[in-house]
């Protein structure tokens, strides 16, 4: 029974508005184990009749069967399993992979067969086809010849039962083609079909049987008796290599196989290769996604320090603590802003009064703020003020960590006193000890008596730069204020909060002698107002920031988009190639998002070691809080990995769904 049949076989081309008719009615027949010549003059239809006995094409109509089963019907990925492990073939142009070595070349088919044999078998072909010395040469590093002879190897990979070869000789010297020849009368002489295609009859001569066609149809088929190759005194025959008997499969393999990890390693070795030959196009267009990833850990660990340094504050204020502040004052960081024209005060005596509004108050604190100029020695700095209560100690967990903190008779009278931040005290001191040292705090002399905790910085302001007066002090000797910026109430129980507010709410109208029909002209929070408030504005903050690097990240997605579509239009020949050899649609569009991925994940990879290096320079540098959380790191590795699989997979399906043969002449 022949291998191949073909009756009525036909094939037309759409030109312009019309079509041409190439095949016209093939009847062919091959058994196996034949060497085929099929010769013709140029434009005869050799090549398309050859792709389409390839499986590479199909026919326009009539029918083949390969292996007794119908295949002119075939589904792309039905064709490339088929290919892929009962045909090889040998091109005229060669065709193997740019930049990958001689080894790597031959390994390809195997890649989409699934079957195994590694390296050992790949390197034995390149050896009998004598490149032992050679298997690390790209294409570029080898004569034609040499390639022709990978090609061979790489045909052979898979065991294959039919090899096609079109014109196999037509760029070669006269020396290398004989070489070739022999080689191919080798192969069937170890049992494989092949199948030639030229148009020399010197090299039809090397063939059994040959087959003229001219003009889509065949006008002679002929027995013949082959030349052996190598010419007069040429060596004898070598005996074929034992492996390369074809592996006859009961049934045809159509299914592809499942993908395996060498196809996903050839994969990412490609695509590195291909970034490597095209480093300033791929490091371009990774730059989007660098700037993106960069931006987003850097933005994460702004927002995070920000969030974190707010709550920080927070618990150290404790939570069950009131604050009042006069009228318009805005209800975040109103606390030393003496708000603009404050219509209402807020007085010492009012502490005094609302210390007994409600039995549930613990303690009342009254604060002022300001900026003062503080001397010491040679140094000097301009520095935030407070000026407080004895309750403060204790209410805004003040107590000094070195040093105490002042008395109440201090206060009453007016002391000079100061107990400062550790901001002060490293730029004023440096490794001096401070306590007990005169400052001068807006040219009047102040003695140091205590170190305030640390409490770290905010995003935008150093809390611990700061130089603490008692209340009557700043007030009447510093910054000259009559009136308290705010007042701050201790309740004894979360439970009480709302009573002790509605308390002072009564007793502070009472004292303003505020009508019914007019609102408060104070403003009474609480932790959990304050909390929500600093947390909307931090989170609106978060937002943003995110915004803006999800834009960069966009466009830096589009930039990848961009080069894969290039990137595919380039190397459409290689796609047709690999198909020739057996890639399933799958195994294309894994190779291109594997690609896109590798871009983008290489370009999210640095994008991560730089805003991690922004976000310590930041924290360092600047005192900005920013924490670098390990979850950032994996969203944003994640994100940009996934950016290049959702912009890559366009171009991928583009390139898995082009036809072999048009790849394969596509320039
Ligand atoms: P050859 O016998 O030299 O190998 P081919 O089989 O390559 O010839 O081509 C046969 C004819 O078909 C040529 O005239 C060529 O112009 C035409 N042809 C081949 N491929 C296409 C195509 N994709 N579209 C239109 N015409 C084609
Ligand atoms: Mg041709």
């Amino acid at each position: 029974m022949p291998i191949i049949e073909v009756s009525r076989l036909t094939r037309s081309y759409a030109v312009g508005e019309g079509t041409l008719q190439v095949l016209k009615g093939i009847d062919l027949a091959i058994e196996e184990g034949e060497f085929v010549a099929i010769m013709g003059p140029s434009g005869s239809g050799k090549s398309t009749l050859m792709q389409i006995l390839g499986l590479l094409d199909r026919p326009t109509s009539g029918r083949y069967r390969l292996f007794g089963r119908d295949v002119s019907r075939l589904s792309d990925d039905e064709g490339a399993a088929l290919r892929s492990v009962t045909i090889g073939f040998i091109f005229q142009m060669f065709n193997l992979l740019a930049r990958t070595t001689a080894l790597d070349n031959v390994k390809l088919p195997m890649n989409y067969s699934g079957r195994r044999g590694g390296d050992d078998w790949a390197r034995t072909l390149l050896e009998d086809v004598g490149l032992a010395d050679r298997l690390d040469h790209a294409p570029n590093q080898l004569s034609g010849g040499q390639q022709q002879r990978v090609a061979i190897a790489r045909a052979l990979v898979n065991r294959p039962r039919l090899i096609f070869a079109d014109e196999p000789t037509g760029n070669l010297a006269s020396d290398q083609a004989e070489d070739i020849l022999r080689r191919l009368q080798e192969m069937n002489r170890a049992g494989i079909t092949v199948i030639m295609v030229t148009h020399e009859p010197d090299i039809a001569a090397h063939a059994k049987r040959i087959i003229r066609i001219k003009d889509g149809l065949i006008v002679s088929d002929e027995r013949n008796e082959p030349v052996a190759a190598g010419g007069a005194g040429g060596k004898a025959a070598t005996a074929a290599l034992p492996g390369l008997k074809p592996v006859k499969a009961a049934a045809l393999e159509i299914e592809p196989p499942p993908m395996g990890l060498s196809e996903v390693e050839e994969n990412v070795v490609s695509a590195w290769r291909a970034m490597a030959a095209n480093k300033v196009r791929s490091g371009l267009s990774m730059l989007g996604i660098l700037i993106g990833v960069m931006a987003v850990i850097a933005m994460l660990a702004i927002g995070k320090g920000a969030q974190k340094s707010i709550e920080d504050r927070l618990s150290s204020l404790g939570s069950n603590l009131l604050m009042m502040f006069p009228w318009s004052a805005t209800a975040v960081g109103g606390v030393h802003g003496g708000s603009a024209g404050a219509a209402s005060r807020l007085t010492l005596e009012d502490i005094k009064a609302i210390q007994s509004a409600s039995p549930h108050i613990v303690g009342v604190d009254g604060d002022v703020g300001g900026n003062v100029q503080v001397v010491y020695g040679d140094n000097n700095e301009t520095t935030s003020l407070t000026g407080a209560t004895v309750r403060y100690e204790t209410m805004r967990a003040s107590k000094p960590y070195y040093g105490r903190f002042f008395t109440q008779k201090e206060d009453d009278s007016l002391a000079r006193v100061a107990l400062v931040g550790q901001t002060v005290v490293n730029n004023l001191f440096g490794a001096e000890n401070p306590i007990g040292r005169l400052i001068k705090i807006n040219h009047e002399p102040y003695r140091v008596i205590g170190i305030l905790p640390a409490k770290g910085s905010t995003t935008f302001r150093d809390q611990d730069d700061v130089v603490l007066v008692p209340l009557n002090t700043a007030m009447k000797r510093l910054l000259g204020k009559k009136y308290l910026d705010m007042i701050s109430i201790e309740c004894d129980a979360p439970d009480n909060i709302s009573g002790v507010m509605r308390a002072v709410e009564v007793l502070m109208r009472h004292r303003h002698h505020l009508p019914d029909y007019k609102d408060d002209d104070f403003m009474i929070r609480n932790m959990a107002d304050i909390q929500q408030a600093l947390q909307g504005t931090s989170q609106t903050f978060s937002l943003l920031l995110g915004i803006v690097a999800a834009i960069s990240l966009l466009v830096g997605g589009i930039g990848i988009m961009n080069i894969m579509l290039v990137s595919v239009s380039e190397r459409t020949r290689e796609i047709g190639l690999r198909k020739a050899v057996g890639a399933a649609r799958r195994a294309i569009l894994l190779q291109f998002l594997i690609e896109a991925s590798v871009l983008s994940s290489f370009g999210g990879l640095i994008g991560i070691g730089l805003g991690v290096g922004i976000s310590l320079a930041l924290s360092h540098f600047a005192g900005w809080a920013a924490i670098v959380t390990p979850q950032s790191i994996v969203l944003a590795f994640a994100f940009s990995a996934g950016v290049g699989i959702l912009f890559g997979f366009w171009p991928a399906r583009k390139a898995s769904l082009l036809s072999p043969i048009e790849a394969l002449r596509y320039e």
